[in-house]
């Protein structure tokens, strides 16, 4: 005999960012929401973003931020909900900013869920998922039924935390397209011999400009064991595809040429790694002495040498091997294709009470609080869709 179904007007698969802000905002509407995730927690990666520099949203919000195959797609969420409506919701729960502000926003959320009345249940695996007047999925903890499915279930990036490919093979299933999905704001790998220098810097970092298929940061670069990190590079490995040349410049504040040939007048007697260390971290400075000036003092080496050493400097030009993949990427690049899905709701465009959010879609925020914010906005625009639509 089959088991009756715990009857919801609303399922959402996966309870991160965009599934939580998505079943607060349909319980909150009077749907009854039924908040699903496989792992023993909700909102693991809010908790591990408090590393480093998390933001979970950024004051500069805006479309050209974020990469997808149509740029104009997150347009109309980012607009309905945005970085303000977000910094409103935490200031409303009178959280400070401070280094625990993540525990608090997951709480937070949680709190909304409840005063929505959401049912949240975690550790349940789905077993099976069918459509028949409404969606059916059969759990490791049950058996459910509603008009609507959220997927929600995020990208690719940190397996180890529990990521999987569950809404690509869902969205598929129902005739959804999916871009690649390809690792991004992930490390990339270089040895000193691709990187041009004599020895590993591990270590090292420096502000620079790094860019690549016309796009350019400034911000800090940093010399792994592997290759390269740190924000700029991070922040161009979502432009880089493998084969691509990345260009650096190491002395973004510094005209090289007339910097090298003033000291060679000021500085006649010092060697190069001396010199470059007034602008260099002092092993870098040493490496690149080493890889491209003579061991000489700064006024026997001739001008042409240091002019053409300076343009280097300014286009170092590294060709990365490959990323450090799918358990170094902080988020996903690709997903479930725009084409297919309304940007105003989120919802499948040909699948009746499907819809579509946060990571899983194919929009990929910059470094900084972007990708939380299109998680969101993308969370609030399906649930505020649900409300009206079942
Ligand atoms: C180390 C790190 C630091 C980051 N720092 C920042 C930052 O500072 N600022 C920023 O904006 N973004 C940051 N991000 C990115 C940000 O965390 C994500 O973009 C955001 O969490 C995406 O939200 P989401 O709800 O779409 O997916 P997720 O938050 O990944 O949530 C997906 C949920 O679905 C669940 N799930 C997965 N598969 C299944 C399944 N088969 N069945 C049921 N449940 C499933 C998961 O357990 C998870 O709870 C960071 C990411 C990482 C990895």
């Amino acid at each position: 005999m089959t088991k009756v179904a715990e009857a919801f007007d609303v399922i959402v698969l996966g309870a991160g960012a965009a599934g939580l802000m998505c079943a607060l905002t349909a319980g909150q509407r009077g749907r009854r929401v039924l908040l699903l995730d496989h792992a023993d927690r909700v909102g693991a990666k809010i908790l591990i973003s408090g590393g480093g520099r998390c933001n979970f949203t950024n004051l500069h919000c805006a479309p050209d931020r974020f990469l997808s195959g149509n740029p104009d797609f997150c347009r109309s969420a980012l607009h309905r909900y945005t970085q303000d409506d977000f910094i409103a919701l935490v200031e409303r729960h009178r959280i400070a900013y401070h280094e625990k502000t993540l525990r608090a926003i997951v709480a937070m959320l949680l709190a909304e869920c409840t005063q929505g009345g959401v049912d949240v249940r975690v550790g349940h695996t789905v077993t099976d998922l069918s459509a028949a007047d409404g969606f059916r999925l059969t759990t490791s903890g049950g058996s459910f039924s509603a008009a609507s499915l959220v997927l929600a279930t995020g990208g690719l990036s940190i397996p180890k935390m529990g990521a999987t490919g569950f809404s690509y093979e869902v969205a598929q299933r129902f005739g959804l397209r999916i871009a690649e999905p390809l690792p991004a704001l992930v490390p990339l790998k270089a040895t000193p011999d691709m990187l041009g220098l004599p020895a590993l810097l591990a270590g090292v970092s420096l502000d620079a400009i790094a860019s690549c298929a016309g796009q350019s940061f400034r911000e800090n670069i940093l010399f792994t064991h592997r290759g390269l990190s740190g924000p700029a590079i991070l922040q161009i490995s979502s432009y880089w595809r493998p084969g691509d040349l990345i260009a650096l410049d190491l002395a973004p504040a510094h005209d090289a040429a007339a910097f090298l040939l003033d000291r060679k007048q000021s500085r006649p007697r010092a060697e190069p790694k001396t010199v470059l260390a007034e602008i260099l971290p002092g092993r870098l400075a040493q490496a690149l002495a080493e890889a491209c000036l003579p061991l000489a003092a700064m006024a026997n080496i001739p001008d042409r040498m240091l002019t053409s050493f300076a343009a280097r400097l300014k286009h170092w030009e590294v060709r990365p091997t490959e990323s450090e993949g799918w358990p170094k990427a902080e988020v996903t690049l690709g997903g479930i294709d725009t084409r297919d899905l309304s940007s105003k709701t989120m919802a499948a465009r040909n699948v009746p009470g499907l819809y579509a959010i946060g990571e899983a879609v194919d929009v990929t925020g910059w470094l900084g609080g972007y990708n939380f914010q299109w998680a969101w906005s993308s969370g609030w625009c399906a649930g505020e869709a649900l409300s009206s639509h079942p």
